[in-house]
């Protein structure tokens, strides 16, 4: 029967812990791994669902497009010379939503392109965000001649084709653009004066509503409270 010495127990003790150390450092090695590996999969798996999701937001809105491609709902089918359904991303956080196309819209087919369009471009340039980033439409698809107010009549047929687009997309925010976007789209006789400033609720999406960019161009120094408005919008996207 072996002796145990003061001597001998010590090395067993110090034998001993130097296993479980080194068992303990191989375990945690190996969970560092497995816990790379688990997040690296998880990287992949969201990264792969983003993927199906863009394809799918954009095959949603693709087929809304062509659904209403040759749309005679209201009279300004009748009038129009190219419809414009909307542009940008499909995943888009912002969604900018305008009242009608006008002229230049009309004649490319593609939504604020004309002077008004080059000051939104400016502003979402301004909050850090290209063209590219948010989604742009209009609550009318077809031109009102003579870039007459849209009628009543107008905006109940055509209004269907947005809520599509919007739940599509599901942004985060949406910011109505001028008085005939925010009284559709919050459904409210409110001025946009009293209405801007606060976000609202659109079936449970953030809703800002703010001067039409082409009320700025004819009311230069409005442009300031609209900054303040896409302020609002910016520290909403960084929450
Ligand atoms: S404005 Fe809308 S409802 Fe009227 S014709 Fe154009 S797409 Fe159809």
């Amino acid at each position: 029967m072996a002796v145990i010495t003061p001597e001998s127990g010590e090395r067993q003790l110090r034998s001993e812990l130097l296993s479980a150390a080194k068992a303990l450092k191989s375990h945690v090695t190996n969970s560092d791994k497995y816990a790379a590996g688990l997040s690296w999969r998880k990287v992949e798996r969201v990264k792969k669902n983003t993927q199906i999701n863009v394809k799918n937001n954009e095959a949603d809105l693709g087929k809304i497009c062509t659904d209403m491609s040759g749309c005679q709902l209201c009279g300004l089918g009748k009038t129009r010379h190219n419809l414009v359904f909307g542009a940008g991303n499909a995943q888009a956080k912002v969604v900018f939503v305008g009242e009608a196309p006008g002229a230049d819209e009309d004649e490319q087919g593609m939504p604020f392109v004309g002077r008004a369009g080059q000051l939104l471009t400016k502003i979402i340039e301004a909050m850090g965000l290209s063209r590219k980033d948010v989604y742009i439409c209009n609550i009318l698809k077809c031109r009102p001649p003579q870039n007459r107010n849209p009628l009543p009549e107008e905006i109940t047929a055509c209004e269907p084709f947005l809520k599509q687009q919007l739940k599509s997309i599901s942004p985060r925010i949406i910011c109505a653009l001028g008085t005939f976007a925010a009284k559709t789209l919050l459904k409210t006789e409110v001025p946009i004066s009293v209405l801007r400033g606060r976000f609202h609720s659109y079936e449970g999406i953030k809703l800002m509503p703010t001067y039409h960019p082409a009320y700025l161009l004819r009311n230069p120094s409005a442009k300031k409270i609209v900054w303040e408005d896409v302020q609002l919008i910016m520290k909403e996207l960084q929450n």
